[in-house]
């Protein structure tokens, strides 16, 4: 049997839609919701991230803005900038674009942004409450996976989660909150021990791992559903230049139960979730 496809695409546009009476409601009252971005450097995968991110915003209507700065800045410029915008009343959110030039103490920067400003959910304080159980924003990534789980009727509760990679952004906010979500949660990286091992006994699978067609059929539990974070751009064959996921769609089609494609994934559903919490902090301000 061939898979289901949880459409990122279509999802993240059906939220969007239904965000801008939200910040129309906020606009009304004087709440505008408001993101700005910062951007160190002149990385070109960067420059379209932060470009998307503050046009998603713009299209619903939420004042948006990039500050951008040459790779050779001083630190505490930066960090100058971030307290003025946490002083900032028509500012609800501010993200600093990962990753920063080596010069930075990237840890620094994250904690300078004021807790309810943190719309990544970066801050460690905001890890931390993600941990414990009581978040007050999710990191984007993870939480568009968990609205796909939401959207594809994905039971969590008892089932056997593994996920493939522990990074800040994607693995580690995604065990904790398969775990908050009372699933058995494994996390893999480069050092683990028989992989497959792990991902065949996965009843949910989620692929972070930055390595193109990592995942292939044979690695996966029938029926699985299948969660493929990755964002890579092929550099060579006939598909050079395309982007491509973590998971080798192709042969995993016929055994998974559930899957998303690359794109039209999980990408669509990051700057969504990031609109989200900029949303949801400007209402904590508002007084909802
Ligand atoms: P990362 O920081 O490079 O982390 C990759 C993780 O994969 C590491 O924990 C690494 O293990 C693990 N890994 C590498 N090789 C492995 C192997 N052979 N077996 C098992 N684990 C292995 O990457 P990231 O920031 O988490 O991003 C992961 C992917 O998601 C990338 O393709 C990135 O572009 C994409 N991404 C997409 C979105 C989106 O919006 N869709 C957002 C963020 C990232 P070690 O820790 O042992 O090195």
């Amino acid at each position: 049997m061939t898979a289901q496809i949880i459409d990122g695409k279509a999802l993240a546009e059906e939220l969007r839609q239904s965000f801008k009476a939200r910040v129309e409601a906020l606009a009304a009252k004087g709440h505008r919701p408001g993101l700005v971005v910062i951007l160190v450097g002149e990385d070109p995968a960067s420059e379209v991230y932060v470009r998307n991110k503050v046009n998603g915003c713009l299209a619903i209507g939420m004042h948006s803005e990039k500050i951008v700065y040459s790779k050779d800045v001083d630190q505490q410029v930066v960090l100058d900038k971030i307290a003025e915008l946490n002083a900032d009343e028509n500012i609800h959110g501010i993200l600093v674009q990962l990753p920063l030039p080596r010069h930075f103490d990237e840890e620094k920067v994250l904690e300078a942004i004021a807790v309810d400003k943190d719309v990544d959910g970066f801050h460690a304080e905001n890890v931390g409450a993600l941990a414990q159980g009581n978040p007050r924003f999710i990191p984007c990534t993870p939480y568009g996976v968990m609205k796909m789980f939401e959207k594809g009727n994905v039971d969590l509760t008892g089932q056997e989660a593994v996920v493939i990679g522990r990074s800040n952004i994607v693995g580690k906010p995604m065990a904790l909150l398969l775990i908050n979500a009372g699933a058995t949660v494994t996390v893999c990286n480069s050092r683990t021990r028989d992989l497959k091992f792990h991902t065949r006994r996965a009843d949910i699978l989620v692929a972070a791992v930055g390595k193109p067609k990592f995942v292939t059929g044979d690695m996966i539990k029938p029926g699985a559903v299948v969660i493929d974070v990755g964002i890579n751009r092929l550099q060579d064959g006939p598909d050079a230049g395309k982007l491509c996921g973590d998971v080798d769609f192709a042969s995993c089609l016929e055994t998974a139960g559930q899957i998303t494609p690359v794109p039209g994934g999980v990408g669509p559903m990051t700057i969504t979730m990031l609109l989200a919490n900029t949303i949801e902090a400007a209402e904590r301000k508002a007084g909802r």
